[in-house]
């Protein structure tokens, strides 16, 4: 995540995308077939009535078991492995073209990529180019040195104590405003520092600290002091943090503040000596999205001595290079953060992984080549189409609701108007001339990608939002929805099979497609969208009629929802409540939308399944996945999605014509009586 988007993305609903099936290459073109439905992936020998999921997905489930470097493996998984497979002949291409000249996009991809596969040079070099940071953090001499080097610190991408980068201004929304955030934890949530039963992942993660010490040249007994004085650092930070439920309220995260108002509250701090540090422009003021952590934050650093706090720092320097330095490093943080805290088995490999950071810093010059090779202006368009019947859809079923009052189906409908839909790649491309990227050092090529995409955020503030521009490289298999902006944007990977197939029938990219972008959309209505207004300006639109009404619908949700058990669990419907709602609002806009088209008028059945039939197998395709126990129990306490297998047999119950399609009785395990059924869009 960059962090010009960090506090934008704590509001993004991120769709989870399609699947992967076998394909043909055609002789006459070089576009991959897919089949529009692959039926030796159903099993037909389940009744739909029983479990409609296992009956579209139960031979896929059988043959697809999970990569040991993988918790669990799903549609999303499968496309993004073959987009890496199509990512890695861009990069052959560049490394192989030796004629690319010094500055090119070519030259600077296969500079990237060759430095970070030179394990050679990199396992020589081990931790030595950490020691020009070790030093500066070593001379600190005085407290009020901080804000300089901690700035130095952030426009290279290590994150001691918070963050400071730019966002669109949520009260002017056609402006970009500095913001600064609570970070500096090392381990993914504050609740794991604070709480009893997760004492167990604080004794590991201090062994942890002390092992990457003592591989950065510090001696046993000294690294597990230090050890202990980062774990009660980072413990601190996790008091004074904003907890997660309230950032659920982007109200909460919103508070205007002079720089002179900042200061004050923040008076030991030399906040301006920071700003330019990191290379911040001349700003007058800026969004503080957690306050009382930046005043608790001074004190806590002026009752702190140097000395641990320069551990503290050396800490962050240590554990954010690690990914990239020797593979004792490397190894010692999988470990930690991917072997025991996500129960991965084992690393991925050096060509994945370097892949990855290519495509990663280099995203938009890796994305240009993507599209030239892989995206059909075809594709873009007939997509585009799907989004527009989606839009009109939605439009008419708003009009119809019989929940929001009038005076609020307006201002919908003029939000949904505005809606900025961004499909498949952008028309401009971003200029990486000013960016080095030289063939000897992987590190340093990173921390120079950083910087410049840094260089590129400060440039930004105060000057007006770009709607051109694009928070998603097209080979990013990915879509959102950013109220921030109002926008929707799908990626050219996700147009891929059978989340999206140029060759299959309508009826199959609705129920697939269709169904996530209707979901998206409907987010821009919902509890959350509600907040932001068409420009994309934090400003409730909704009366308190309508959101008691509202709120009156959701208990449905939360009840069936609850009711839905898996391996023995189950769900939480209130903390799945948002994304249950749009799922089947989804479902229901992505069918209208279907039946405009031409084929679903003609009704004809393809492979023996009607139109009706294909749009609900094809949904349910998407939501196949195999996952480890483990996995799926922390997805259930955390995630505010529901389980795959739920998004596709619950969502289904609700929806009326998915009973007519499949002729489901009474008294069968996918019927829900319609009186029970759920219904919001
Ligand atoms: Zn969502």
């Amino acid at each position: 995540m960059k962090k010009t988007n960090a506090i934008a993305m704590l509001f993004l609903c991120i769709m989870a995308a399609g699947c992967g099936q076998k394909a043909v290459k055609t002789p006459e073109s070089k576009r991959e077939v897919f089949p529009a439905i692959e039926l030796s992936n159903m099993d037909t020998t389940i009744n739909p009535a029983d479990d409609f999921y296992r009956y579209c997905n139960n031979n896929w489930l059988k043959n697809n078991p999970i990569p040991e470097e993988n918790p669990y493996y799903d549609a999303f998984a499968e496309v993004s492995d073959r987009t890496k497979l199509q990512i890695k002949e861009i990069i052959d291409e560049a490394i192989h073209n030796s004629k690319a000249e010094q500055g090119s996009v070519a030259q600077k991809i296969r500079d990237f990529y060759n430095a970070g596969m030179d394990s050679v040079a990199i396992n020589e070099r081990g931790y030595r180019e950490l020691l020009p940071y070790f030093e500066k953090i070593d001379q600190l001499s005085d407290k009020s040195q901080l804000a300089e080097i901690i700035g130095q610190l952030h426009d290279e991408g290590f994150k001691p104590f918070f963050t400071a980068g730019c966002m669109v201004d949520w009260k002017n929304a056609d402006r970009y405003i500095m913001v600064a955030f609570q970070d500096g934890l090392s381990l993914p949530v504050p609740d794991l520092y604070l709480e009893e039963e997760t004492q167990v992942i604080c004794d590991y993660y201090v062994e942890h600290i002390a092992n990457m010490f003592r591989l950065t040249g510090t001696d046993s007994i000294l690294a597990a002091r230090k050890a202990k004085n980062v774990l009660a650092m980072e413990t601190e930070l996790a008091k004074i943090s904003m907890p997660m439920e309230e950032m659920l309220d982007p109200q909460n995260l919103y508070h205007f503040y002079s720089r002179s108002e900042f200061q004050v509250s923040a008076p030991n701090f030399n906040w301006d000596n920071y700003f330019a540090a990191i290379g911040a422009p001349t700003f007058d003021s800026l969004n503080v999205a957690s306050p009382n952590f930046f005043i608790a934050l001074d004190k806590f650093i002026q009752n702190t001595d140097l000395g641990t706090i320069k551990d503290y720092l050396r800490w962050k320097v240590i554990t954010n290079s690690a990914p990239l330095l020797s593979d004792d490093l490397v190894t010692e943080d999988f470990n930690f953060f991917n072997g025991f805290l996500y129960g991965q088995e084992a690393q991925k490999s050096r060509w994945i992984r370097v892949l990855n950071k290519t495509s990663n810093y280099l995203e938009m010059a890796i994305g240009q080549l993507y599209v030239e090779k892989f995206c059909s202006a075809e594709a873009k368009e007939r997509a585009q189409d799907l989004v527009e019947n989606l839009r009109l859809a939605l439009g008419e079923r708003i009009k119809r609701l019989d929940w929001m009052s009038e005076e609020t189906k307006a201002k919908a409908l003029h939000k949904l108007e505005c809606i900025n839909m961004k499909i498949g790649y952008p028309d401009k491309w971003l200029d990486y001339g000013k960016l080095e990227v030289t063939p000897e050092s992987y590190f340093q090529n990173v921390r120079r990608a950083i910087r410049f995409e840094n260089a590129r955020d400060m440039a930004k503030i105060g000057k007006f939002v770009d709607m051109d521009e694009w928070d998603l490289s097209p080979q990013t298999v990915n879509g959102n929805y950013r109220p921030d902006k109002n926008q929707i944007t799908l990626t050219a990977a996700v147009l891929q099979p059978p989340f999206f197939n140029m060759d299959a029938d309508d009826a199959v990219n609705y129920g697939a497609i269709g169904q996530a972008i209707g979901h998206e959309m409907t987010h821009g209505f919902d509890n959350a969208g509600r907040m932001y207004d068409e420009r994309g300006n934090l400003n409730n639109w909704w009366t308190e009629e309508d959101d008691a009404r509202f709120t009156e619908r959701t208990k449905q949700f939360v009840k069936l929802f609850d009711e839905f058990e898996l391996c023995g669990r189950h769900i939480n419907g209130t903390l799945t409540l948002d994304e249950n709602i749009a799922d089947l609002g989804g479902l229901n806009v992505a069918w209208d939308a279907y039946q405009m088209t031409d084929e679903a008028k003609a009704n004809k059945s393809i492979d023996g399944f009607s139109p009706a039939q294909r749009f609900f197998i094809s949904y349910a395709t998407v939501w196949r996945c195999n996952i480890r126990d483990e996995a799926l129990e922390l997805q259930m306490k955390e995630d505010l999605h529901s389980p795959h297998e739920a998004r596709a047999n619950r969502a289904l119950g609700s929806m009326p014509h998915f009973y007519e399609a499949f002729d489901i009785p009474e008294g069968s395990k996918m019927y829900i009586a319609p009186e029970e059924r759920a219904a919001i869009w």
